[in-house]
């Protein structure tokens, strides 16, 4: 039988690709030195497509894939896809919720508890040589003090599990309140106010393009810390250079950027800033069950069953 071509256009894990090779001819335009070559040759033949959930599918690429019937994302978030488009076209798309669910809480957790008790410092203090001069400054407690969600959703509500067990208090902004016993604030800049912790967990895309902005980031105040673990094209991320220089907040914990690998300068010299390069999900098992979600979706694709983790908006 001859198998179908895919299109991988994200650096995708070893296991994963061993995977596709099974059902599929697979092209890796991600590492092509000439990708218009690659789409010119083999775009006509293209079936199925699979990238990260940070990788942009825009109409150009999509453009080229007259052929194609699906997307599968390697993540949940799908901002880099235009879904009225693949609508449109009658192309699937799926994505990987559920599985990634605790490891980015975890790192949301961990975020909290590295800026407020500024622990990245105090390893960069004690291997610097400086503890036999003098002790590490004082930090805070987390306990007590208020996290204010934007985007309640499966990440954003086990970030609020775990913020409790260390005894924050918690509340949210969504566009619509839901049916959970924590406070809830229609706008983001009344949230802010109300916290210490300002904690990003909303789906990026044009919908929330800077929404955390400089007004969002006053209302957070000189004593609020903001925490990232979504889309870096949720923040202003100049008006959060400003903010951190100016001692409009007092902190920032980001694991995600607006323009990923990049990282602004200013960011990097800063002490009251810890910086991850995008390992919401980048742990063995969480990767692996991510695959096995992508390998499920276009499995079900090839056999004509019902796809098993389509985006909301495409069911
Ligand atoms: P989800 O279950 O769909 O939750 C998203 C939440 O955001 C929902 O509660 C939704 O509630 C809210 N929301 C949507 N639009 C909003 C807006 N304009 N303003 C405020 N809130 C809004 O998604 P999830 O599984 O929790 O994932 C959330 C995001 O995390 C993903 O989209 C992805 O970008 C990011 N993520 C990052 C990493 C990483 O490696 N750092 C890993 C995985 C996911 P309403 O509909 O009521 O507004």
């Amino acid at each position: 039988m001859n198998q179908p071509h895919l299109l991988i256009v994200a650096q995708l894990p070893d296991f994963l690709v061993e995977r596709l090779q099974q059902s599929f001819i697979c092209h890796d335009y991600f590492h092509a030195e000439d990708k218009a070559a690659l789409l010119r040759d083999l775009g006509p033949q293209i079936k199925a497509v699979v990238g990260a959930g940070g990788t942009s599918y825009n109409e150009t690429l999509l453009g080229a894939l007259p052929s194609v019937e699906i997307i599968s994302v390697f993540g949940v978030g799908y901002d880099g896809v235009p879904i009225p488009y693949c609508r449109e076209r009658g192309i699937r798309v799926t994505h990987t919720p559920d599985v990634l669910t605790e490891d980015v809480a975890d790192l949301a957790l961990a975020l909290v508890l590295m800026t407020s008790r500024r622990l990245v410092e105090s390893n960069r203090y004690l291997h610097a040589g400086h503890w036999a001069e003098r002790n590490f400054p004082l930090s805070n407690k987390p306990g007590g003090k208020r996290a204010g969600i934007i985007g309640l959703g499966r990440i954003g509500k086990a970030i609020a599990q775990r913020l409790e067990a260390v005894g924050m208090k918690i509340g949210y902004q969504g566009r619509t309140q839901q049916a959970v016993s924590l406070p809830y604030y229609a706008s983001i800049i009344e949230l802010a106010a109300w916290s210490d912790f300002l904690i990003v967990a909303c789906p990026g895309g044009e919908g929330t393009r800077n929404i955390v902005n400089a007004e969002v980031l006053a209302a957070l105040g000189p004593e609020g810390t903001l925490i990232n673990i979504a889309r870096g094209s949720i923040v202003d991320e100049a008006a959060l250079v400003s903010a951190l220089q100016n001692k409009g907040i007092k902190a920032a914990g980001l694991d995600v950027f607006a323009h990923e690998p990049q990282v602004p300068a200013e960011l990097l010299r800063m002490e009251n800033v810890v910086l991850l390069p995008h390992v919401g999900t980048s742990t063995q098992e969480t990767r692996r069950a991510m695959a096995e979600v992508v390998v499920r979706n276009l499995t079900a694709h090839l056999a004509g069953d019902p796809l098993f983790t389509p985006v909301p908006e495409l069911r």
